[in-house]
């Protein structure tokens, strides 16, 4: 199956068409309790710890002809991305809230809708100005760019007519750290100055800390210095979360590991069962660490408070 080329950067990056019939992914299909959408596979932000790179794989192999073809490289992930550039009007023609169950649309849950490519196509744009046309709706969105304040007016009349949540995406304030696991992504700073932005919009927004990767952001210097910014930024909450080391993110973040911090990756390549889950140990130990970080941070947290009192990073059992 051919498929049409829209646009192409001079670094190499192109987006292609993919013509779709549906936009919105049920519950049933994805396993997860709410209805998602995304308008791109792939994206340049080019996260080595993205658990997206599976899909694109396959949206790259159902597209050729020929069995056995295609070579996917890891790479293509943010080389090629994929424009459904009918997602608008598809989601105009099949949008039927009472549908819905009551259920929540959540935007950005498998690429980030305000990735470079929006810029160009305003596809994220147009749907939410679709969403917007109801009432009652139960919307949220992730996202690591700025370029979500870009819609301030049209995020507004969706939270307006309903609720909406925004997450900003971003896992450290460390900039030459960011740089080492995300290749392309925004800036720590710039993505705060965007929730800012959101927040004295009047919209719910908060910082989505995910993943934590143990031994290299979970430290409480690390934590503490997100929340805090976070904090003055406006954040009205801090959700967070450890890496799951999917089997399709491991031929990306391992390698990264190996060359940015040799000394962990034995360690994470026997850490994670696979399923991609850390030790039960450790996600508890960490939960209690970012419990007791938030209270101090004024976010809230659980009041629960048990366990043995928090260990220092490097003992937390990888
Ligand atoms: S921004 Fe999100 S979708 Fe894009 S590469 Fe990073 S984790 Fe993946």
């Amino acid at each position: 199956m051919s498929r049409v080329l829209l646009d192409q950067r001079r670094r190499g990056t192109r987006f292609v068409h993919l013509p779709i019939r549906s936009i919105l992914n049920s519950p049933q299909q994805t396993g997860m309790g709410f209805w998602s959408l995304n308008p791109y596979v792939g994206c340049e932000f080019g996260c080595t710890y993205c658990f997206a790179r599976f899909a694109h794989r396959y949206v790259v192999e159902r597209g050729e002809t020929g069995a056995g073809e295609v070579v996917w490289a890891d790479d293509e992930f943010e080389r090629q991305v994929f424009v459904k550039r009918e997602a608008p009007d598809v989601l105009a023609l099949t949008l039927k809230p009472s549908r819905l169950g009551g259920a929540a649309i959540a935007i950005g849950t498998a690429t980030d809708p305000y990735q470079p490519a929006e810029r160009r196509f305003l596809l994220t744009r147009r749907i939410l100005e679709r969403l917007a046309q109801f009432h009652g709706l139960n919307v949220s969105l992730v996202t690591k760019s700025p370029l979500v304040a870009r819609d301030l007016d049209v995020l507004a009349r969706l939270a307006e007519r309903g609720r909406l949540t925004v997450y900003l995406s971003l896992i450290s304030m460390d900039v030459p750290l960011i740089r080492k696991i995300e290749a392309r992504s925004p800036m720590p700073q710039v993505r705060l100055r965007a929730l800012e932005k959101l927040v004295q919009g009047g919209l719910h927004a908060g910082v989505m800390l995910a993943p934590i990767l143990p031994g290299i952001t979970d430290g409480v210097p690390q934590l503490l210095a997100l929340m805090r910014a976070a904090k003055a930024a406006g954040a009205a909450f801090v959700h967070a979360s450890p890496l799951r080391l999917y089997p399709a993110v491991r031929s990306t973040f391992l390698p990264a590991v190996a060359r940015h911090f040799p000394a962990l990756r034995e360690r994470y390549e026997r850490s994670f069962d696979e399923r991609g889950r850390v030790a039960e140990t450790y996600e508890r130990a960490l939960e209690r660490r970012v419990e007791r970080l938030k209270r101090r941070t004024g976010f809230g947290g659980h009041e629960r408070e048990s366990g043995p009192a928090e260990p220092l990073q490097w003992t937390l059992p990888l």
